[in-house]
Order: C-alpha cells, then structure tokens, then sequence
C-alpha cells in the first residue's frame, strides 16, 4: 500500500494507539481511524495493577498522549463504540452505531480479555476482575475498609494486586491451581523466591488448590470454597486466572484464528488487507522456533504496532523483536527477557538470599531468557545477549565475576 488510502484499526489500546501514532511517524498521510469499545482515552494498563492500585499515580497520569495528539495528527479516534463485523469483500467494518467504516487496510488490535471464573458465587457482589481503568477503579474503592481478600490466581495480576493489599494491611490469601507462583512464565527458582517474598509480607497461598463455588451472605462474597474442601473467608475476591485473546471478530470474518488470530511472519492474516496485533495476534516467533505464539505484553503490543506501520509506509520487514517483560510486586521487580518454555537447563548468577539473583534458561545449550530479580543491568545485557544470539555458556553466565556487558560488545563487533 502506499502513503495514502484508508486505514482503520479495530481497538483502541496499547496495540491500536501506537499503530496509528507510528503510521503518522512513518509519514503515512490517508485517513486514519480507531475504533474502540472503551469509553475513556487511550491509557496504559500496567499501572492499573502496580501504582495506580497503590494510589500512587493518578488518572490523568495513565495517558499514552496528551487528548490533542488525535487531533494534531489527524487520528479520528471514536470510543464507546463496537465493531461488530468485517465485511471483507467490501472491505468495510460495521460499528454499533453509525456508518460502516470503508478500509484499504484493517489492522485488528482487539486485544483479549479476563478469563472468567466459572463456577457458583461468581456473579456474586464483592467478585471482581481487573483489566481495564473502569475495572482498577472498582478495586481500588473496594479495597478500602476490607479486611479478608481472596486472590484466585497466582500469575501477574494475582500477585501484584496481593502484594498491594498486604501493604495496606489486608489478610491476602491466594489460592492458585498450579503447584507454584507464575509457573506459566517463570523458572522454579523465581517462583520460590517470589512465594516467600510475599510471605514474608504476609500473604499466605493455598496452591495445587482449585476453586469449587463462591459461598455468599445477603448477595455478597463471604468465602471461597476449595476443591480439597477449605472455606477462606473473604470480603473481597479479585480473580485474575488468564485472559482469552478477543478473536470473534476475526473469526467469524472468516480468517483462520486458534489461541489468537493467526497472522505470518510479516503480522498479515491470510486476507492481504488485513493484519493483527498485540494481545490478540498469534505469530510464528522465531524465539519460539517460530511456533505460532501469542504474547501478553507491551513490549509486544508496541513492536508488533512499529512493524506493522513500517509495511505499511513502504518499509516491509519481518516481526522478530526480542520479547521481554516486567513486573512490581511490592519491592521486588522482575524483569524477563526472551521466551523460556521448553528450557532444559537453568543456572542462577548471584545469590537469591541477596534478593538479588537472575535465572539464565537454555534450550539445546542456547541461551533463551534471562530471569533477573532486582538486577537491572543483567536484564539490559540479556535482552541484547539473545537478541544478538551471542554464545554464554552456562558456567560463564553462573561465574559472578564472568563480565557479560564484555560480551555484548564483542557479539556486536563480531
Ligand atoms: P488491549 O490493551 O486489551 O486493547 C484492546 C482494546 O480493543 C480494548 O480496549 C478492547 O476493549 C478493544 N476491543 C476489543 N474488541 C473490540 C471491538 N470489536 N470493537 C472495538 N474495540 C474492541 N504488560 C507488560 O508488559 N507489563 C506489565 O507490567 C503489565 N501489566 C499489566 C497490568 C494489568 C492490570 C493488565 C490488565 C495488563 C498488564 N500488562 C502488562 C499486559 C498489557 O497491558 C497488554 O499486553 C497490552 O495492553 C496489550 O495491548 P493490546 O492493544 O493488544 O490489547
Ligand atoms: P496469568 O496467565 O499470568 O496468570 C493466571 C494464573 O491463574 C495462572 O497462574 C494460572 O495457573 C492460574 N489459574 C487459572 N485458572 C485458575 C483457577 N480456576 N483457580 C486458581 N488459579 C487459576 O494471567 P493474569 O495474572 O490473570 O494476567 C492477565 C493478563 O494481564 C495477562 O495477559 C498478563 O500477561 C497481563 N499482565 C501482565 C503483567 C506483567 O507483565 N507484569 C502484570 C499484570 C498483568
């Protein structure tokens, strides 16, 4: 496509905004169209868990850009509003309300959603989930004057709203079906170190456990009953079990979607006139053997954005950004780069008892990610170690004394 005609993008988050914002960058000059079902402006949602949570940042803090940046760049940005099909012959998307939207190119940033909690009580007053600002608004007020929450699920929203609770001195247990803390993407060793940091804090975790029913009082949560037969009292239970990639639209379209809307190597669905990206985009990574792979990250959402908007003005390349990773639980920060399942070997640099350590993964002798706990640097040096696919053996990465930024400079001279 040229620099002109007209492109829409279905979702206005983290994925849909930067799409647009790297069109303009990149000097496309058509017109230019967001449609998101949201009500409120573009915002970012990791601090909706972390800060925000914390009453630490404000609303107004949450923006990507100031309101006048569609303006000033000429994006019609329409909220509130669903699209609901895309007509693919005609090239035209239906909204819900108003006039079809024509395109010559469709970018599909619909993102995923919570995964709900399927059992009885789950509808009950006191049960909620967080993913958008609307969402983290009713946690936030909720949090105040409850004594007892239940956490269900202990991956990244689990434990970083835990770890909030407990610093404002509410009893958190989190009760979690996995045998470990974040086992969907950490090693061992970080989920042991994260389980007694929060226990440290306080939190106590109920884990190998799944849940039954939500038992309430006058249509309000009052406990979570356990498969292996425990009741938890609770005040307030916030679920965060996973989210499921939002491929309706796309799929009844048509195009071929499986955990996520199958996109190639260049984010393009199998309609030319159509790519996907972000949450709900499945791509052949090449960090994953180039297995269709679906990421739940920034990170992703806004390089996948990039490179779809470079093919878009004319500057085509495949997606092959590294990905990476972060998350505040109360003190702690982790930071992850690369993609670690399967790994086959995994070595620890520094000492956890510190509360500072990284783990380094391999899969066949490759390094493959690098799991850094309030280390900082050894997170900046990995991410550019696998990007480059530079060689570590596993010994030099475990030897404290071992220099790794020496390494990166030579893999970058080589
Ligand atoms: P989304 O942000 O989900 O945006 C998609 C938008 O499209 C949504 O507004 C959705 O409502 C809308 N939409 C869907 N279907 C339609 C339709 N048919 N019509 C119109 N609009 C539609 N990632 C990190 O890397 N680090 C973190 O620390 C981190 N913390 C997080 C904390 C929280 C609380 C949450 C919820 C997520 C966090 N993430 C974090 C994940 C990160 O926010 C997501 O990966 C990222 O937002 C994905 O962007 P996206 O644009 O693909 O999807
Ligand atoms: P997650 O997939 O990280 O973790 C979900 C956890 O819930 C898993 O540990 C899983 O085993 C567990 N689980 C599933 N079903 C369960 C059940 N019935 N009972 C008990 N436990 C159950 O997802 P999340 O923490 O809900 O996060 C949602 C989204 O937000 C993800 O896309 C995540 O990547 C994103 N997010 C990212 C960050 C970050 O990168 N720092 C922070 C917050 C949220």
């Amino acid at each position: 496509m040229s620099a002109g005609g007209d492109i829409v993008i279905v979702g206005a988050g983290q994925a849909g905004f930067q799409a647009a914002a790297s069109l303009r960058e990149g000097g496309f000059d058509g017109s230019l169209t967001i449609v998101g079902d949201e009500s409120v402006a573009r915002y970012q949602r990791p601090p909706l868990s972390k800060a925000y949570l914390a009453g630490q940042a404000s609303g107004e803090s949450l923006a990507l850009r100031p309101a006048r940046f569609y303006a000033d760049h000429r994006i019609a940005i329409r909220l509130g509003i669903r699209a609901t099909a895309v007509d693919r012959a005609a090239r035209r998307v239906a909204v819900a309300s108003g006039e079809p939207l024509a395109y010559d190119h469709l970018i599909l940033a619909t993102g995923a959603r919570n995964r709900p909690l399927a059992v009885p009580g789950a509808d009950l007053q006191g049960v909620l989930q967080l993913r958008t600002l609307a969402e983290a608004d009713a946690v936030r007020r909720s949090l105040t004057g409850r004594e007892r929450i239940v956490v269900v699920g202990a991956g990244f929203i689990g434990l970083e709203v835990a770890a909030a609770a407990a610093a404002r001195g509410i009893a958190v247990t989190v009760v979690e079906t996995a045998e470990r803390v974040m086992a969907r993407a950490v090693s061992r060793p970080i989920s042991a170190f994260f389980r007694t940091a929060h226990e440290a804090a306080g939190i106590r975790f109920v884990l190998g456990a799944g849940v039954e029913r939500i038992a309430g009082r006058g249509g309000r949560v009052a406990a979570v009953e356990t498969a292996d037969g425990r009741s938890l009292a609770a005040d307030l239970v916030l679920v965060g079990i996973g989210v499921v990639p939002n491929v309706d639209l796309a799929a009844a379209a048509g195009l071929p979607v499986a955990d996520g809307i199958l996109v190639d190597h260049r984010l393009l669905t199998s309609d030319p006139s159509i790519s996907a990206i972000g949450d709900c985009a499945a791509f052949p990574s090449p960090f994953a053997g180039n297995a269709p792979t679906r990421i739940e990250s920034v990170q992703n959402a806004v390089d996948q954005a990039r490179c779809v908007a470079a093919r878009l003005t004319g500057r085509a390349a495949p997606y092959g950004a590294l990905p990476w990773f972060w998350s505040d639980q109360g003190r702690v920060k982790l930071q992850i780069a690369g993609l670690a399942t399967p790994h086959d070997l995994a070595v620890t640099r520094g000492d956890p008892a510190s509360g500072a350590f990284s783990v380094f993964r391999y899969r066949e002798e490759r390094l493959v990610a690098v799991e850094s706990v309030n280390r900082p640097a050894d997170h900046m040096v990995a991410r550019r170690l696998i990007a480059q696919r530079a060689p570590l053996p596993a010994g030099q990465a475990a030897d404290p004394a071992f220099d790794l930024r020496a390494l990166v400079g030579h893999a970058a001279a080589a």
